[in-house]
């Protein structure tokens, strides 16, 4: 069983709100170099079409701030500025209009250059992520914990944290990311007993796919089967639109968040009449180019155990020797022969895709009138 999500104080980045039981956010990180700002904006617009709600972006250089104000305003998705070290740019972020920063204040040390930065992002209204990596510990924390243990990687958060608060500044959360997978979950626990603050989750340095996929999934989807967790970015050596692919199967899997396709298939056997793992490639591939409302589609690979799974699924079928039998909604649809049933298939996912879509829609806009009605006090009542 899922468990209730953990009680977290809610913060805003941009026009996403985390924790305080908003949706989970899906978050990844540009690979370009920041000041080349025609190759950011393609890569956060190809992330925000994806599914990311928010995208990172580091700035190590002032050349790299000084092209936030352009990425900022042309991203179409909130824009998060990685920045060690330097408080000028912190500011610059900021004065860029960027929906939070990604900033230990430890490691700008100068208090007063803390007390400045801190001070424009409440000004601004701009969130900080404290971001504790298990290969960034300092050698005091490692020498006292004997290592990167997931004692070290919360107190030196809590350490962090502490400078924010102690400058009045709570719109924080925190990582406590590792690349151990068993460390990083332990982490995380023991952050979520320590402080109410949203929780960013991530396995750092995880790897490609499908070793980084695995570790991701195994780690953040831990936690967030505990209730723990209010954003997350999966980390993978990869083009990071993967990354973001990745994220939305997570949320799907575990039922926190429906946002794109789940293709349920059987594993074939000797009772298939034909390639199953070659349909179902050709069912995936072209359904990861299409970006459809969340449908669930079954490809089964006979007539004898498939009907049952493929009329459970939105659409599906149930393919057989030379033709398939067709399922929407539960209803049989008919057979279709073999050439065409991968069509045929995603014809039908467009069309109760779609339906599905408006009725979420429809039902949308029906609790918000509802609570517009009640939070204006106008006479027409709601029973
Ligand atoms: S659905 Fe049919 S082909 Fe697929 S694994 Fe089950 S029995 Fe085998």
């Amino acid at each position: 069983m899922i468990r209730a999500r953990r009680q977290s104080r809610k913060i805003r980045v941009g026009s996403v709100e985390i924790g305080g039981g908003a949706p989970i956010a899906i978050q990844s990180m540009t690979t370009t170099k920041t000041d080349d700002v025609q190759a950011t904006l393609i890569q956060a617009h190809a992330l925000a079409t994806q599914g990311a709600d928010i995208v990172r972006v580091a700035v190590p250089h002032p050349g790299d701030a000084a092209a936030l104000p352009v990425i900022v305003r042309e991203a179409g998705v909130p824009i998060v500025a990685d920045i060690h070290f330097s408080y000028r740019l912190a500011l610059m972020a900021l004065e860029a209009g960027v929906a939070g920063l990604r900033l230990n204040p430890g490691n700008i040390r100068d208090p007063k250059q803390i007390a400045i930065v801190v001070a424009e992002a409440a000004e601004r209204g701009v969130p900080i992520r404290v971001g504790v990596n298990a290969g960034s510990l300092d050698k005091r924390l490692l020498a006292k914990h004997g290592g990167s243990t997931p004692e070290a990687l919360v107190e030196s958060a809590l350490h962090e944290v502490r400078i924010l608060e102690d400058e009045g500044f709570t719109a924080i959360k925190i990582s406590v990311k590792h690349q151990n997978v068993p460390q990083m979950i332990d982490a995380y626990r023991l952050l979520a007993e320590a402080v109410d603050y949203p929780l960013h989750l991530g396995v750092t340095e995880a790897g490609p796919p499908p070793y980084g996929t695995l570790k991701s999934a195994i780690g953040i989807g831990t936690l967030l089967a505990e209730g723990i967790g209010d954003t997350l970015r999966v980390s993978l050596t990869a083009d990071p639109v993967e990354e973001v692919k990745v994220a939305k199967q997570i949320l799907q899997t575990l039922g926190l968040r429906r946002t794109t396709f789940d293709l349920v298939a059987c594993p074939s056997c000797g009772r298939a009449e034909l390639d199953v793992i070659d349909l179902t490639r050709q069912v995936q591939e072209r359904l990861e180019k299409m970006n459809l409302p969340p449908i669930q589609i079954a490809v089964m690979g006979c007539e004898v155990n498939g009907p049952g799974e493929a009329r459970d699924a939105d659409v599906g079928i149930a393919a057989g020797p030379g033709r398939g039998l067709l399922f929407s909604r539960g209803r049989q649809i008919g057979w279709v022969p073999a050439d065409r049933m991968v069509d045929a298939l995603l014809d039908e996912a467009v069309k109760v895709a779609t339906e599905n879509a408006a009725v979420e829609q429809a039902a949308t806009e029906i609790t918000e009138s509802a609570t517009t009605v009640w939070t204006t006090g106008s006479e027409a009542k709601l029973v």
